[in-house]
């Protein structure tokens, strides 16, 4: 099967892969589990001086990504992905969307983390200035993603984030393969809630010991506690996913 696909578009290519090249995304970058082409924005520019921006209508402050150079940025990444669906055995089967990373966008969650990770792979529009022009937006059916709710200068850190939680959930990616699961958002048991804490060696710290029961060699015993503590912690920190923790889970 052909590698999961990403296609990033901006006006700094040398942002990628970046993190992405290191560690554990880094290995599997290197070893083909997934993909990346980056195209430069400001090769789709016409005029002499390379723009890619202009003026808003109807004035404020900053500057707009002009709607024909980001179409002949996202044309070209469609070529790119029929080159590379004719290179890959098979193709990737199905077409990736086009996404735009903007803080207008769908709030990014793990479900569409999942979502996106089972699919082909994804085209990423990195945005800067003020954002891009609507038009474009519109004729491409490009669909607005947000990281979340605060305002970044450009669209490069999203776009890194949210590649960076797809690629970990790609098959033979992270090392040991129980560990997706059984995290925060994780799909198990814990699903919805967020994590327990963690404790590793040393047994006593500063005068702090580890709990008990996880040296108890019990096994239901300390599924039990984590369980509890998971749901202590979710339901302090964060009673938006309690609700809804308590609302699937009858
Ligand atoms: N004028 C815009 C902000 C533009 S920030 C507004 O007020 O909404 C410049 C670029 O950074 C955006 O085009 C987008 O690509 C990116 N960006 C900023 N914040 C983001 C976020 N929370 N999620 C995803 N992308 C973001």
């Amino acid at each position: 099967m052909a590698a999961w696909r990403s296609l990033v578009l901006t006006l700094f290519p040398e942002m990628f892969p970046g993190p992405l090249g290191q560690s554990l995304a880094g290995k599997a970058l290197d070893k083909g589990l997934w993909a990346l082409d980056v195209l430069d924005i400001r090769d789709f520019a016409r005029d002499k001086h390379r723009s890619v921006d202009d003026t808003p209508f109807g004035g404020g402050a900053g500057m707009v990504m002009r709607p024909d150079v980001v179409d002949a940025a996202l044309g070209a990444a469609q070529e790119t992905w029929a080159r590379r669906a004719r290179e890959d055995e098979g193709g990737s089967g199905g077409e990736a969307p086009v996404l735009y990373l903007s803080p207008r966008g769908r709030l990014l969650t793990q479900d569409r983390v999942r979502e996106l990770a089972a699919g082909p792979g994804v085209t990423v529009l990195c945005g800067r200035y003020e954002g891009v022009d609507e038009r474009v937006l519109e004729a491409r059916d490009v669909q607005e993603v947000s990281v979340g709710d605060y305002i970044l200068s450009g669209g490069e850190t999203a776009a890194l984030v949210l590649m960076d939680a797809v690629i970990r959930l790609l098959p033979g990616v992270m090392g040991n393969e129980a560990s997706p699961g059984e995290e925060s958002f994780g799909a198990d048991a814990f699903e919805g809630l967020l994590e327990y804490p963690l404790y590793t060696r040393p047994a006593e710290w500063q005068g702090r010991k580890v709990p008990e029961v996880l040296s108890s060699g019990h096994h239901e015993k300390i599924r039990l506690w984590r369980q509890a503590q998971a749901e202590e912690i979710t339901k302090r920190r964060r009673p938006d996913l309690w609700a809804r923790y308590r609302k699937d889970k009858p």
